[in-house]
């Protein structure tokens, strides 16, 4: 080998080295543990993944399409819970089983975030914790956004900047989303806005956007409505003119069929709010809310 052609192999080998050691050597944001997080409910979920982006991994306890209030841990769930660095709950009995879920998956470094923490709780009045769903106000949806960001901030100081962007753009999506709700909601006229609904979860929205939640046929944690509400109701729809009776999904819609059935209104079986769908109109916060209001709108208008 001549000098001038050993040098030639010399300098090949050292690029294919310094290329091979480009290759492996890991780039800054995976060098970090990989940032897993658990929340109870698939609307939540969505929440943390707008602002956790490809950073985060977020786990939902309670599967899409089922109902969160009859949900009972597994014990993939806490082994899910135990690798996990922050639990965000939404608080107000929606995860009852929080406790015991925590308690057993004994992991020191898990913090707990309730993300209805100094937000004002309806239906306190009724002697329980009050009512859970506040994520379906916007402006609720939006706090929520906040702690989260804050949340994923402090716990991975390193990708501050990336969780502040991403919570700025969604926060100003979410903006948007109130405004147009806001807007539909206003076409309908006012005696028509009135919501029965198969369970109690539309008051925050109801509040929010300016309709009357008349009443559900079912309180979170009951199981069925008694002889007496449930006839106290049908008088209701009729008296109010109610013009339609919703169910939603995770839930058995067969009572609200059957009270719009004997009251003679229109039955829409659409709704989404403890859980996402899973088609593009309801699997994200966003697309839900506006399926959502575009239900509402048709069906009382
Ligand atoms: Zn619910």
């Amino acid at each position: 080998m001549t000098p001038k052609r050993f040098r030639l192999v010399n300098l090949l080998l050292l690029i294919s080295l310094l290329l091979l050691n480009g290759c492996n050597s890991p780039a800054p944001t995976t060098s970090v543990q990989q940032m897993v997080v658990a929340t109870s409910i698939s609307p939540l979920a969505d929440l943390i993944r707008q602002v956790g982006g490809n950073k985060v991994k977020v786990i939902n306890l309670v599967p899409a399409g089922s109902d969160p209030h009859e949900y009972e841990p597994k014990p993939t769930d806490v082994r899910e819970v135990a690798s996990s660095s922050l639990f965000f709950a939404n608080g107000v009995g929606e995860e009852l089983y929080l406790d015991k879920v925590i308690a057993n998956a004994a992991n020191p470094k898990l913090r707990t975030v309730i993300l209805s923490d100094g937000l004002p709780i309806l239906g306190k009045e009724q002697g329980s914790l009050g009512n859970p769903h506040l994520w379906l106000d916007v402006q609720n949806a939006k706090n929520y956004v906040e702690k989260i960001r804050d949340a994923l901030s402090q716990t991975y100081p390193d990708q501050k900047s990336y969780f502040s962007q991403n919570a700025t753009s969604y926060l100003a999506e979410l903006t948007q989303l109130d405004q147009w709700i806001q807007t539909q909601i206003s076409t309908l006229p006012p005696a028509d806005r009135k919501m029965v609904v198969l369970h109690d979860a539309w008051v925050y929205y109801a509040k929010r956007y300016g309709l009357t939640f008349v009443q559900p046929l079912l309180h979170t944690g009951e199981a069925e409505p008694s002889a007496k509400d449930y006839a106290d109701l049908i008088n209701l729809v009729r008296q109010q003119k109610v013009r339609a009776v919703f169910s939603e999904a995770g839930f058995n819609p067969k009572l609200a069929q059957q009270l719009a059935t004997e009251t003679g209104v229109k039955y829409i079986d659409s709704l989404h709010d403890d859980t996402l769908g899973d088609t593009p109109d309801n699997n994200s916060y966003v697309a839900m809310m506006k399926s959502n209001t575009n239900s509402i709108v048709s069906a009382l208008k």
